[in-house]
């Protein structure tokens, strides 16, 4: 697929969200779509098909975020953070720096929202058709959460089908997501360099910024449409502007949304910024064909 055709499909998909848009509040989300649309792929991943189609980045691993990427998502972590009482934006992080006594109490509050949320776990749909994807091309797949191991155990035993991912590192890895070192830490275990790795994520926040930081594709998963980019800050390939679907103008520009349990803006900029947006995990095995080859890592002499 061409990157011109990808175009069109995203603004496709944004133009369609319009169409079927009833209330102000889905409209608004249509016009996000379509900002993130604009967004585009990034320039060092698009090269034309054809001749120049060996020159495109290579792609030879997948790491996936857990809660709320392959599973449903079911914690509420706006309920996390008001009932530990956390002020920052990075809760575990955070009760690290408290007394003994406070941090035993929050541990207590995660580790029993934790546990409820594994009563009613579900494998996100597209998961397990994109984990087939990459097995029968050979690609290796991890899993990096802020979860702890037994909820990522819990995951492989009852929720999900295929063969279990790994590395799969938990919380127990330091430092947390936003920190690039677990993704550096498989891209190692794989012998394969972090850039040929994408991650794939629904937390800007988290995922991307960790993404980022490693040098590695990025994929932001927005299963709600509720993410734009900075106007200026993507890569400006995209054709575009609002298409005046006329309701409200850019107030919403001011709003922000709950990012694994912060509010933070509705505005991804900087580090937040993916090299994609999907709105479903189906988007994805399409998505990266189109931009880069998708290959098995090459096996390294010894
Ligand atoms: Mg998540």
């Amino acid at each position: 697929m061409s990157v011109g055709v990808s175009f069109a499909l995203q603004r496709l998909v944004a133009r369609t969200s319009r169409v079927s848009a009833v209330t102000r509040g889905v409209a608004s989300s249509a016009r996000r779509a379509s900002r993130v649309a604009m967004a585009g792929p990034d320039p060092r991943a698009s090269a034309p098909d054809g001749p120049q189609r060996a020159a495109r980045r290579r792609l030879v691993g997948a790491v996936f975020d857990m809660d709320g990427t392959l599973t449903v998502p079911n914690l509420d972590f706006q309920e996390m953070y008001r009932r530990v009482g956390c002020e920052t934006k990075d809760i575990l992080s955070e009760i690290e720096t408290w007394p003994e006594d406070r941090r035993a109490r929050a541990n207590a509050i995660i580790h029993e929202m934790e546990q409820e949320a594994l009563r009613t776990m579900k494998v996100m749909p597209g998961a397990e058709e994109l984990a087939a994807f990459f097995d029968a091309r050979g690609i290796p797949r991890g899993l990096v959460t802020r979860n702890v191991q037994s909820s990522v155990a819990h995951f492989h035993a009852h929720a999900w089908n295929l063969a279990p991912f790994a590395p799969a590192l938990a919380r127990d890895f330091r430092p947390y997501k936003p920190a690039p070192d677990a993704l550096l830490h498989i891209s190692a275990a794989w012998d394969v360099h972090p850039s040929e790795i994408v991650m794939v994520g629904d937390s800007g926040k988290d995922d991307v910024v960790s993404g980022n930081r490693a040098g590695a594709i990025t994929v932001l998963l927005d299963t709600a449409g509720k993410w734009s980019v900075a106007t200026g800050t993507g890569t400006g390939t995209g054709t575009g502007g609002e298409d005046g679907d006329g309701c409200g103008g850019g107030e919403e520009e001011d709003e922000t949304r709950s990012d694994n349990g912060r509010q933070v803006s509705a505005i991804l900029e900087g580090e937040m910024i993916p090299t994609h947006i999907v709105r479903s995990l189906d988007e994805i095995a399409p998505l990266l064909e189109a931009h880069y080859d998708v290959v098995a890592p090459a096996p390294v002499a010894r």
